[in-house]
């Protein structure tokens, strides 16, 4: 049987190589000039290729959360088979504390290099700078066609991505294309993305880093909270904890603010003891220096300024001045005014509707012989490796099942 997949990304890749070893014939079109141009990007180059929490419940999201229940969780397609499935191509992979599972090299290159040696199959025929324009199926074969040429096959399989990550792949093609085999959509929105906020104080910290807990707030209370790094730029905050909470804020509708605690593991009371003994130990200095020693000396003091402090002296504040400033500490509120764009989003949430495909084959319902996997899908994960994790589960399956 031959297979066409469109997308030489995590999913196509899976898909292909899964798909030659059950012995099918495979075109894999890529649009850009080399396959996996996106994965050299993930995890800050050190691709974050999956987590062992990926198979738990909560992860992943869209219309359908459960749409993507079953590839996760075959146990020939989960975490602990994907990691097996990677060492049967040479690469090996280690977890880190919070279950985030990286390349034992730390190298995404070593990812992507593995792959490109699996993809290197006498039945694997790889077309690159191949942008597919144009599909049609009848009487059961696929045309796709390309900038470059036609290619014929019994099944196809769309594994294009998403809309994020312009620079590196992502656009809205394989929407188009699926839209010409009778398919929609649902809305799309970024997500593990930075958010926008009302820029004074972000500005005045840009570059610095903290360890916070954040949570997202709207009139009708909180909506999502997270913790961890954040870091401060021009327009707003950004980071990893930042990226948990941004589908939040893509999604979320009315007047929106972030909260940030500073010294999350603290309660309020400890904190104000330990301003008071800070207090004793500097006086006669300027009350914006109290908090040096604990903070980046920027973020000290802002949040001195921020509760209403600067040039007076340590010694003038009250005990009520105190309460303020680890208030400040403690409830950091910035207004949200949205959240960056697709090029800058690491992840699309929303996509092909998950209602037109089966979860247990990803063949489609409309238009038989006809497969998506990977992003281009209504499944989005969180922060951590959940969405290379979809790519790989969803991509096999797919490669697996081509030839039904
Ligand atoms: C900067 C960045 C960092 C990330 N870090 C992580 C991380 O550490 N861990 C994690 O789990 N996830 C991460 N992600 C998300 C993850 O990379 C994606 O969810 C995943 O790559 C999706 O796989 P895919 O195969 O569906 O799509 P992609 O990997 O985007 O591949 C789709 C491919 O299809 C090609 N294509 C599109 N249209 C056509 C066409 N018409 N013809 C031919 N080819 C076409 C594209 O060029 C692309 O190569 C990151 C994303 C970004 C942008």
């Amino acid at each position: 049987m031959t297979v066409t997949i469109i997308g030489g990304g995590a999913s196509g890749m899976a898909a292909a190589i899964t798909a030659a070893s059950h012995g099918n014939r495979v075109f894999l079109l890529e649009r850009q000039a080399r396959v996996g141009r996106k994965l050299l990007s993930t995890g800050n180059g050190r691709c974050n290729l999956s987590n062992i929490h990926a198979d738990t419940p909560g992860h992943y999201h869209g219309t359908d959360p459960s749409f993507s229940d079953y590839a996760l969780g075959r146990p020939d397609l989960n975490v602990r088979a994907t990691v097996d499935w990677f060492g049967s191509l040479g690469l090996l992979t280690v977890s880190e504390s919070n279950g985030r599972l990286y390349p034992y090299s730390n190298m995404a290159g070593s990812v992507l290099d593995s792959l490109r040696f699996a993809l290197d199959n006498p039945l694997i025929e790889l077309h690159t700078s191949c942008t597919v324009t144009g599909i049609r199926v009848r009487d059961r074969v696929f045309t796709v066609q390309a900038e470059n040429g036609v290619f014929r096959s019994d099944a196809l399989i769309l594994a294009s991505g998403g809309a994020a990550g312009g620079k590196v792949g992502g656009s809205m093609e394989g929407y188009r294309l699926a839209a010409e085999l009778g398919h929609h959509r649902s809305v799309l929105f970024p997500s593990l993305v930075q958010l926008k906020t009302e820029p004074a104080y972000p500005r005045a910290l840009k570059g610095v880093k903290a360890q916070a807990a954040i949570r997202i707030l709207s009139s009708d209370g909180l909506l999502a909270s997270a913790e961890g790094e954040i870091l401060f730029t021009e327009y707003g905050i950004s980071g990893p904890a930042v990226f948990d909470v941004s589908r939040s804020v893509s999604t979320g509708t009315g007047n929106l603010s972030c909260e940030l605690d500073f010294l999350p593991s603290w309660d309020e009371g400890q904190t104000v003891s330990w301003l008071m003994s800070r207090r004793d130990a500097m006086k006669g200095r300027e009350s914006q220096t109290l908090l040096t020693g604990l903070f980046h000396t920027r973020l000290g003091q802002v949040i001195c300024k921020y509760s209403g402090f600067t040039s007076q002296l340590v010694d003038s504040l009250t005990d009520a001045d105190l309460a303020r400033i680890a208030h400040g500490i403690h409830h950091f509120l910035i207004p949200v005014t949205g959240t960056c764009g697709f090029d800058q989003a690491q992840v699309t949430a929303g996509g092909l509707r998950t209602d037109e495909f089966d979860p247990h084959t990803l063949q489609s319902r409309v238009v038989p012989g006809f497969f998506a996997c990977g992003e281009v899908l209504d499944v989005d994960g969180d922060c951590g490796g959940y969405n290379l994790q979809w790519a790989w589960s969803s991509g096999r399956l797919a490669g697996m099942l081509a030839n039904i």
